[in-house]
């Protein structure tokens, strides 16, 4: 499932390809994957031009003028492919479900096998109030260690399922959760506010350099994963834990455990990440 460093990804590929373009036509191929009707979709977005392209979590957000934004959550399969002219039969997306075609002759194909995904065209004050429900991005200027302690100590939930919450913090998921719990020393499911100001310094490193290494790796890919060019992410060979039960945890030779919880798995070694502190 894409998490930040992937949409991050997708982000930098599409400011290379489609900044600039305005939108000629809207082709819906699948509505479920609108979160609006798609009159009013179309409408919205129909003859804007993409003045750039922004990130915020996990969504890609395609910035039109006069203030609107097309807000593209990618779910577990979604994709944006950017061509620069309409592709022969044999390279289209399988899995088309939005078309925007640019006056240009490009477009931008909205590919998702699973439909998990969604697009959504706002005005700006609508954006804003969406984005005003999301925490904090882990990788801004501004985000501090003391605003990570802070939200921790204020949570008694299990510190994989804060690091998901979207409202806590934006963009981290499942396997970059898992990375960064293991660099600093947590286990999975410590409780958020047993965590202590050490501990959380060491997360707020780790964390931070998980999501600045998978960006430059191109994110990973696990599965379905794909850059704007279709390639995938190189980040799956740098895991340290995430996908790896059974095999030996890279510092001290401990067997990775796996154990599921909010119905998600949780990756972790035993030794290096206790369940209590021993301190
Ligand atoms: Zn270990």
């Amino acid at each position: 499932m894409p998490e930040l460093p992937e949409a991050e990804t997708i982000v930098r590929g599409l400011r290379t390809t489609i900044v600039g373009e305005r939108i000629r036509r809207v082709e819906v191929l699948h509505t479920d994957i609108l979160r609006q009707p798609k009159l009013i979709f179309s409408k919205r977005v129909r003859l804007r031009i993409i003045n750039g392209i922004e990130r915020r979590g996990k969504n890609v957000l395609l910035v039109l003028n006069e203030g609107w934004v097309i807000k593209v959550n990618l779910g577990m399969t979604g994709r944006l492919l950017p061509f620069s002219r309409p592709p022969r039969s044999a390279e289209r997306p399988a899995h088309s479900a939005v078309r925007l075609r640019f006056l240009s002759g490009a477009l931008l194909v909205f590919d998702d096998t699973r439909r998990f995904g969604s697009m959504e065209a706002l005005t700006s004050a609508e954006w804003n109030e969406r984005s005003n429900l999301m925490g904090p991005e882990p990788l801004g200027s501004t985000y501090q260690v003391s605003h990570l302690l802070d939200g921790l100590q204020r949570s008694s939930s299990p510190i994989r399922s804060w690091l998901l919450d979207q409202k806590r913090i934006a963009g981290v998921g499942n396997i970059y959760a898992n990375e960064a719990l293991y660099l600093a020393d947590i286990h999975p499911q410590r409780q958020s506010r047993s965590v202590t100001k050490n501990e959380a310094k060491a997360l707020y490193r780790s964390l931070r350099s998980v999501l600045r290494d998978a960006i430059k790796a191109g994110g990973t890919t696990i599965q379905d994963y794909r850059n704007t060019d279709g390639d995938k992410g190189e980040y799956a060979g740098q895991l340290s834990v995430y996908g790896r039960e059974g095999k030996p945890c890279y510092r001290c030779n401990s067997g990775v455990q796996r154990i599921v919880f909010s119905n998600r798995s949780a990756f972790y070694c035993p030794s290096c990440q206790p369940r209590r502190r021993n301190k």
